[in-house]
């Protein structure tokens, strides 16, 4: 059990795409409870591996708020089986921090992932939900994808990297997903 170090929007691990976990062995058992240590540590809502530099398909969530009970939820090797509605709303990252713009994200989605004993399981978060929006967001750091790159206004965006001292948004990253374009123009 450890808090690790949470690294920080520009550092090279947050770009790099993450390796499946091809059994859930004691080192990813450490991993998933690294992360939910250094989560908590930072009262965060989620943290994905690659954030403490792991580059493992694995992340973590916790949505519930300070007056509930501790709510864990690990996610090994999940993949987003189904998506739908569109919704914008604000965002933020343990690796941007004190940093928030406004994203597109879908507003249902259903996950298939493993736990940290290895059982999979399906879950459906909907109504553009703090769970909703979080699976996607730690889900896209899996493959190095950052809030930052689904900004619905790229100009916002950059101007609130610039005063939190962040480097500034790379437009070749910015992603243009018609499904959800269409669902937002509805
Ligand atoms: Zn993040």
């Amino acid at each position: 059990m450890a808090v690790r170090k949470v690294l920080q929007y520009g550092e090279k691990s947050l770009r790099e795409p993450s390796k499946e976990v091809h059994k859930v062995s004691k080192k990813i058992q450490e991993l998933v409870q690294d992360l939910l240590d250094t989560m908590y540590a930072q009262n965060g809502v989620g943290l994905a591996a690659p954030q403490i530099g792991v580059n493992y398909r694995v992340f973590v969530i916790d949505v519930s708020t300070n007056n509930e009970p501790l709510n864990p939820m690990v996610f090994i090797n999940p993949k987003i089986i189904k998506k739908s509605g569109a919704i914008i709303s604000q965002e933020g990252c343990l690796s941007f921090p004190e940093a928030y713009t406004d994203v597109k994200r879908y507003k249902n989605v259903m996950v298939k992932a493993m736990d940290s004993h290895g059982k999979s399981f399906v879950l459906e978060a909907k109504d553009g939900s703090l769970l909703a929006r979080a699976i996607q967001h730690e889900n896209d750091h899996l493959d190095g994808i950052l809030f930052i790159d689904h900004c619905a206004n790229r100009f916002q965006a950059d101007e609130e990297l610039a005063k939190h001292h962040l480097p500034p948004i790379d437009p070749d990253r910015i992603i243009v997903d018609e499904v959800l374009e269409n669902e937002l123009s509805k």
